[in-house]
């Protein structure tokens, strides 16, 4: 039950250091071994807010990419407000602030330049931005290897953004690991999550 004996890159365990988390929270505990599984697997994992939820994701992205292609977006997660994604945008910056060259966008309306697009490895959105910028050929998918979906029962579940969040999907490699994490999963949104993310380990805590 510790940080070191999940294989995490030496700058991600400095910056777990520094933020002073000592060791795994229960979900990170019982998710992380099975997300940073090789070859990568589909992960449903439900647990209340103020678990940790949110580090037991970033610590995956963090060990998925390669940090030597700094402006290649390789991970991207998506949240219901641009508010949410910008507080996991810091908890990215945070526990990877000793990852050389991480950069780490906001696909959230007006963040992206029009001229540039994304130029981050990991990007954290809205779905209906993100899907904006990749129609208009801004956002480079093809080498993404991790999707986050956050909140998955407000994701998932409300009309307009479940279709959005399918959508998005679509267009992503047919191989992307896809971790969705919510408080809840209703009977409704569990069948719907199982078909978004097939053969998902499943977690309940
Ligand atoms: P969350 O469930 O993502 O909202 O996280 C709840 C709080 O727990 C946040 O303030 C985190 O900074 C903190 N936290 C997450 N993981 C750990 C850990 N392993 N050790 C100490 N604090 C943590």
């Amino acid at each position: 039950n510790s940080f070191e004996e999940l294989g995490l890159p030496e700058p991600v365990q400095r910056g777990l250091l520094a933020i002073n988390f000592k060791k795994p929270s229960k979900v990170q505990e019982k998710c992380l071994p099975l997300m940073l599984s090789d070859p990568p697997r589909n992960m449903i994992a439900q647990s209340q807010s103020g678990t940790g939820k949110t580090a037991a994701f970033v610590l995956t992205v963090l060990s998925r990419i390669d940090l030597s292609k700094p402006h290649q977006p390789q991970a991207l997660l998506l949240a219901p407000s641009r508010e949410l994604a910008r507080q996991i945008q810091t908890v990215i910056q945070t526990i990877g602030q000793f990852c050389e060259n991480l950069i780490v966008e906001a696909a959230i309306p007006g963040a992206i330049s029009r001229e540039t697009g994304v130029r981050g490895s990991v990007v954290v959105g809205t779905p209906g931005t993100v899907m904006d910028l990749v129609r208009r050929k801004q956002f480079d998918v093809s080498q993404l290897k991790v999707l986050v979906i956050d909140e998955a029962d407000n994701m998932l579940d409300q009309q307009g953004l479940g279709d959005q969040c399918v959508r998005v999907k679509n267009m992503l490699p047919k191989n992307i690991q896809i971790l969705l994490f919510s408080a809840t999963f209703p009977d409704k949104v569990l069948r719907f999550a199982e078909k978004f993310a097939p053969n998902a380990n499943q977690m309940k805590l």
